[in-house]
């Protein structure tokens, strides 16, 4: 396993961490403990050290098992990583019972590296109006908690700012070479880093959409290239790529796809990617941007629609529908980021939103085909 620095206290982070929101699933859908447990312990005894978990990951049945796989001697050799959903509290007092609620299905005393989940607009709003970071710090000091981050799923300027607004210990982004310049991307990560705040890398297989089925095109590429890797291979080789990334999450399901991370990031050093080889990795990048039906560009000018639809959200998924070969994952992602009541088929086509469009995209057209498959 390789390790990079966490700066703040020169302690060694394993590259791999251990993602939990895809545990492995038993034949009714529930968590399979054993199999879990086992498969978290296993990348710990092959030297993963960072083990991240979240309050609503398997309806909190994530953080349970978390807590069981760490006992036995396992808590003491990670940096054990959870967040708070401040989307859930109605206020302060909720706020301080999710907290609690955590430490108790976990069943430890310290976590190591607690973040605000999901920080988007509205949850950073709350996140200021609940006062989150003065109760934050208020645990630290008392040792609840010892550093604290945030996870993002916003745009880049907003990324700025909430790095600007405090001082943190480190932050959460997704990334991926499909989703180079998607919320934070590249140049997030490039400012992070210029403020020296670790990053940890989630979705850099983008939630087994670069690996599950692949569009022809990309699996042509892939045969034809000098070097024989798999899609997860190429996936997580340009990740590691980057010299920022202090630890990249996979969430893994299966004991192979564990044993497959753990070779893979056994020795992908930051700025090993040749040209050639980055160039093979922008090609499969450009076959899968070819299948893209609108291009939208996720700039805005149509929000905010008066039904409260995330417009440009929704058309993502229209997109991805095309680009990952209707991959069933993404009908399973659909209402958690459009909630029911703002979904696509909410869209009354009154067209506020089209005359603002640079891309002159029918938007009320696209809201309603995106209902037809999602919903
Ligand atoms: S056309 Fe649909 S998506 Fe556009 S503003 Fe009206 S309700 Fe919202
Ligand atoms: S204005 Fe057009 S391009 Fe911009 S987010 Fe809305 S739909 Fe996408």
């Amino acid at each position: 396993m390789q390790y990079r620095t966490f700066q703040k206290t020169g302690e060694q982070v394993s590259l791999l961490g251990m993602g939990t929101m895809r545990l492995p699933l038993t034949a009714d859908g529930k968590v399979d403990r054993p199999e879990a447990i086992a498969m978290i312990r296993r990348s710990i005894d092959q030297g993963v050290n960072y083990v991240d978990t979240a309050y609503m990951y398997h309806d909190g049945e994530s953080e349970k098992v978390v807590g069981e796989a760490l006992k036995e001697g396992y808590r003491e050799k990670v940096f054990l990583a959870d967040k708070m959903p401040v989307w859930l509290a109605k206020d302060e007092e909720k706020m301080k019972e999710l907290f609690d609620e955590q430490f108790a299905r976990l069943d430890v005393d310290v976590i190591d590296m607690y973040l605000v989940h999901n920080v988007t607009v509205p949850i950073w709003k709350r996140v200021q109006k609940f006062h989150v970071l003065d109760f934050l710090k208020e645990k630290q000091a008392e040792g609840k908690i010892k550093h604290i981050g945030f996870s993002f799923h916003d745009e880049l300027p907003l990324f700025k700012e909430v790095i600007d607004a405090w001082d943190w210990d480190f932050c959460q982004i997704q990334l991926n070479y499909m989703d180079k310049e998607l919320q934070a991307g590249e140049e997030g990560l490039r400012y992070a880093a210029s403020k020296n705040l670790p990053v940890v890398i989630m979705e850099p297989l983008k939630g087994g959409k670069l690996t599950d089925v692949l569009p022809d095109s990309v699996e042509a590429l892939w045969k034809q290239a000098e070097i024989q890797r798999t899609p997860a291979e190429w996936a997580l080789r340009w990740v590691a790529d980057h010299p920022e990334v202090m630890t990249i999450l996979s969430g893994m399901s299966a004991p192979e796809q564990l044993e497959e991370n753990l070779k893979i990031l056994s020795d992908a050093a930051p700025g090993s990617l040749t040209e050639k080889e980055r160039s093979i990795i922008d090609q499969a990048s450009a076959e899968y941007n070819k299948l893209i039906q609108y291009s939208c560009t996720a700039c805005k000018y149509c929000m905010p629609c008066p039904q409260k639809i995330d417009i440009p959200t929704a058309i993502r998924f229209y997109n991805d529908w095309f680009l990952y070969e209707e991959n069933p994952k993404i009908k399973d992602d659909y209402p958690i980021w459009l909630p029911k009541g703002h979904q696509a088929s909410d869209c009354v086509a009154c067209k506020a939103c089209e005359g603002h469009c640079p891309q002159h995209l029918p938007i009320s057209e696209i809201m309603q085909k995106t209902a037809e498959i999602f919903e």
